[in-house]
């Protein structure tokens, strides 16, 4: 506990997951959150239902915003994309690191360019693939390896951190340099409901196990109060860290 009073966490750490097909139920969602507590992240499936209108709604309503695309394309192509977000006003956007080196350098040096510069992340390994997965794809050595392996990249890359699972963070965090982060799902307030999360963590389990977000949906959309849901974590995060002024 004295330890995690050291460490000094963002007080929007905590980043909820839009997992929703329509503007209709984000919008009432987000009007009972508040942008001083938390960020907000889009996905795949929100984002082609919706499109950059609803992000740019959102960033209208004074949310930063998490693009969770997970680009994976031919440099060029990451870089126009990563270049779009940045337009986009999103506070951070993610690529896979299995685009290899010069994709992420690409998405890095078209990020550099823009005036707003988003954080830019990597996904290494999709927590939903096993070894036989791997296998199966040509990738060789354990799960954990290969997690390791892809975020040494994007650290050699110029990325700003990566998104990785709350049981990994601990060993990379000790491997990287300082100030690369880390954005962790599979977050579960103590007393929660883990829905189909199989390994779960706490928020503070997580940050002090090095996380600086965290990634948290179904906790706080799926509530019958989310502000309240909301607040709840950020109080159980500040009773252990000293938040960032
Ligand atoms: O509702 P819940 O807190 O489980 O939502 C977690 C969010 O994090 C979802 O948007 C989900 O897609 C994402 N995610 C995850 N596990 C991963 C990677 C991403 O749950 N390994």
């Amino acid at each position: 506990m004295s330890e995690n009073r050291n460490k000094v966490i963002d007080p929007r750490c905590v980043v909820v997951a839009l997992d929703f097909s329509d503007a209709g139920a984000v919008m009432e969602l987000v009007s009972g959150l508040d942008p001083d507590c938390c960020r907000l992240k889009v996905g795949k499936e929100l984002y082609t239902h919706c499109g950059p209108a609803l992000v740019e709604r959102l960033a209208a309503d004074g949310f930063e915003v998490f693009l969770d695309l997970k680009f994976h394309d031919i440099p060029n192509t990451v870089a126009g994309a990563c270049a779009a977000a940045a337009d986009l006003g999103v506070w951070m956007v993610n690529v896979h690191a299995l685009g290899g080196r010069r994709m992420m350098e690409a998405a890095r040096a078209a990020i550099a360019q823009k005036s707003h510069q988003p954080l830019l992340m990597a996904v290494t390994i999709l927590t939903s693939m096993d070894e036989s997965d791997l296998r199966e794809i040509g990738l060789s050595g354990s799960a954990e390896e290969n997690v390791l392996r892809l975020a040494t990249l994007a650290e050699q890359s110029g990325l700003d951190g990566v998104v990785c699972s709350p049981l990994e963070v601990a060993e990379l965090s000790r491997r990287s340099r300082d100030g690369f982060r880390f954005i962790t799902p599979g977050i579960r307030p103590a007393g929660s409901q883990a829905n189909d999360q199989k390994r779960i963590t706490t928020p503070t389990d997580a940050l002090s196990s090095g996380a600086d977000y965290l990634v948290i949906g179904r906790p706080i959309t799926a509530a019958d109060d989310p502000l309240a849901a909301l607040q709840a974590i950020n109080a159980e995060i500040r009773a252990s860290f000293t938040p960032a002024a």
